[in-house]
């Protein structure tokens, strides 16, 4: 066994964190919804998420049979939508190939949607004991300074080095145990702004450390300034009522309930299209900015009053005249979920 290690598994005994929900017991199942949940999240924002999700889905069965936009609904404010479609994806095959069982072949696992190599190390080894090096971003962290490897590791050539370090210190006996310290020792103590070097058990031979550099890593990613898109989108209502649809299955927020985007046409010209009615008043509201990694969408809210019975339009598999103070009928993006709070609010005032 490594030294690095070693000096991580006597810190885990009496320093690493055991009592967290998805550590309760070696199921495979909640072992992997914790992982695909913490992929982008903090531990502590994701336990509510999780036992809510736990407990309307207790199994990979469970899960596989559920209506989809049920598993979205759950994921609602967690963000990284493609994450719960995945899962859902993943259960279904597991139900199939699999006779529900979660597979415990590296390359099995790997061919699920949404488990990638570092996924499908965690889940195994956590779950079944075996020796698998993971990276997730706090290893990179942890790894990137001790050992100084300077350079993106989204970049092949560094994520490469930084692998062959993961294997490397990946010990054959404890392997759960080591797979769960060296998460805990990025997510608590090598922080992304300010590690606890005081308390770290890889301190003295820790290059980053030791040169004085720890701020160098891991190296950051190449800025670059990232696009404004703009798109307006439409709070059509009536009688405590708004208009969603159910976005497409490609691109942003896939398989979500929306506010509909307006497109070139006039809103006039929109309602009169698509909901068969007149719209009696609008309202601009002011602009809301919505960040995804790769842009930002400054978002054009209009209200839209309309004038007719809402019998004339149907209410279709992609399309509601959803009632605002009812559930929504699945899952919905966080700026859409803020402006359907807004309408709620702003309609007591004017129902009130
Ligand atoms: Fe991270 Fe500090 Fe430990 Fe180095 S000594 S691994 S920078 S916490």
């Amino acid at each position: 066994m490594s030294n690095f290690a070693g000096r991580l598994l006597t810190w885990f005994d009496t320093e690493g964190r055991k009592d967290l929900p998805w550590q309760q017991s070696a199921d495979p199942y909640p072992i992997w919804v914790s992982e695909i949940m913490l992929q982008q999240t903090q531990v502590q924002t994701v336990i509510p998420f999780y036992e809510r999700f736990m407990s309307s889905f207790p199994t990979v069965k469970a899960l596989a049979n559920a209506d989809r936009d049920a598993v979205l609904h759950h994921w609602s404010g967690l963000g990284y939508y493609a994450r719960a479609r995945n899962l859902h994806c993943a259960a279904a095959v597991i139900r199939d190939e699999h006779a529900s069982r979660i597979p415990t072949d590296i390359d099995q696992l790997i061919a699920l949607p949404g488990i990638g190599r570092s996924t499908a190390g965690a889940i195994l080894s956590l779950a079944f004991g075996q020796r698998h090096p993971i990276l997730d971003g706090n290893v990179k962290r942890v790894l990137a300074r001790h050992a100084a490897i300077a350079g993106w590791p989204g970049k092949t050539t560094v994520a490469r080095q930084l692998w062959e370090l993961a294997e490397w210190h990946t010990p054959q006996d404890r392997s759960a145990a080591y797979t769960q310290a060296i998460m805990d020792l990025g997510a608590t103590v090598c922080t992304r702004s300010e590690p606890a070097c005081e308390r770290c058990p890889v301190q003295i031979d820790c290059k980053a450390l030791l040169t004085d550099g720890i701020r160098d890593y891991p190296g950051r990613k190449p800025k670059k300034v990232k696009p404004l898109r703009q798109t307006t989108m439409l709070l059509a209502s009536r009688d405590r009522r708004v208009f969603l649809e159910r976005r497409p299955e490609a691109g942003i927020w896939g398989g979500l309930w929306s506010l509909p985007e307006l497109d070139e046409r006039s809103v006039e010209q929109w309602c009169r299209d698509t909901l068969n009615v007149r719209a009696s008043a609008t309202e601009a509201w002011q602009l809301l900015r919505h960040s995804f990694s790769h842009y930002d969408l400054d978002i054009r809210p209009i209200v839209v009053r309309v004038d007719a019975p809402l019998s004339k339009v149907a209410d279709g598999d992609n399309t509601t005249w959803h009632r605002l103070d009812d559930q929504p009928p699945g899952g919905l993006a966080a700026p859409v979920r803020k402006l359907m709070d807004q309408l709620k609010k702003s309609e007591h005032v004017t129902h009130g």
